[in-house]
């Protein structure tokens, strides 16, 4: 008789690659397992659902609007004088490797900034960042802490982000991308969704996973980096977020269209 394992608290879920839904799978362990490790919050949960499901209307690949805001994300970071990349629980928990690549290729601190506080999240973060390598991580010390105006989360206490040009905030809430538009930062969001408050608030909206969306930053960083200060300002001037978002929505409507032909050819049979 074949002795049966016990599971690893963390790992070993036993999803096999070649389920058609691995990667999402495996995502959506990593934010379980996160949520048990203090890195996740509960409401977490929920907002990675909500993620997947615009994931599906954009067809889980990275769009090409996705990529043009990407470049120009890029091309922002490397010309800011003060960038910094907010990391909140679900963001640590999925991609904490590379955004401590992201940010040391970009030579950009990370800074932890959560909504739902809970004693001993911020450490958790902190720590799963530090075995992804990061050594420049900033928002750990309450003493240093400054509060944005306008804001009542627990998300209104900042630290290197006070004094930053441009933000760059993956999964943020929309009421502290609007904080940071009033103190005239220049925010860059990577949201699922096209049309929550964060996406339309934001400079540069990359409508895009974070799983890939960091990853293809790292890319584009390499190449970006090669180039003078004018280019990079080239890029991003020529870079209009109105279209790009417009563009996106039209790019999922002409997804569901098609997704509506592929269902009615499975219904007919
Ligand atoms: P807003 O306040 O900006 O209108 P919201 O209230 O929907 O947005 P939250 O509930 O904080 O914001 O949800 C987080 C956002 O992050 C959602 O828009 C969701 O689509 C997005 N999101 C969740 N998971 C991912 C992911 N893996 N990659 C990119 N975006 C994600």
């Amino acid at each position: 008789m074949k002795k049966i394992m016990t599971r690893n608290k963390n790992q070993n879920h036993g999803v096999p690659k070649t389920h058609p839904r691995y990667l999402s799978l495996k995502f959506r362990h990593k934010i379980i397992d996160g949520m048990k490790n203090l890195v996740v919050a509960e409401a977490g949960l929920i907002a990675h659902g909500r993620g997947e499901c615009f994931d599906y209307i954009i067809g889980e690949k990275t769009t090409k609007t996705a990529r043009k805001a990407i470049k120009a994300a890029v091309a922002a970071l490397l010309i800011a004088k003060k960038p910094v990349i907010s990391v909140n629980g679900n963001a640590a928990a999925l991609v904490p490797e590379d955004l401590v690549k992201l940010s040391k290729l970009l030579k950009i601190p990370l800074e932890i900034n959560i909504f739902y506080f809970k004693e001993g999240r911020i450490k958790a973060i902190k720590n799963i960042l530090e075995k992804a390598g990061a050594t420049d991580i900033k928002g750990t010390n309450e003493n240093k802490m400054i509060e944005l105006e306008g804001l009542e989360s627990n998300r209104r206490k900042v630290d290197y982000i006070a004094k930053a040009d441009v933000v760059m905030v993956p999964l943020e809430d929309g009421d502290r991308t609007e904080a940071l538009k009033k103190l005239n930062k220049k925010v860059i969001a990577i949201d699922l969704n096209p049309v929550s408050r964060t996406a339309l608030w934001a400079d540069i909206t990359i409508v895009d996973n974070i799983t890939r969306a960091i990853p293809e930053m790292i890319e584009c960083a390499m190449e970006l980096q090669r180039l003078d200060k004018g280019e990079l300002v080239e890029i991003l001037n020529k870079f209009d977020n109105i279209s790009n978002i417009k563009a996106t929505l039209d790019l999922i409507i002409n997804y569901i269209e098609n997704q509506k032909e592929e269902a009615f050819k499975i219904l007919k049979k």
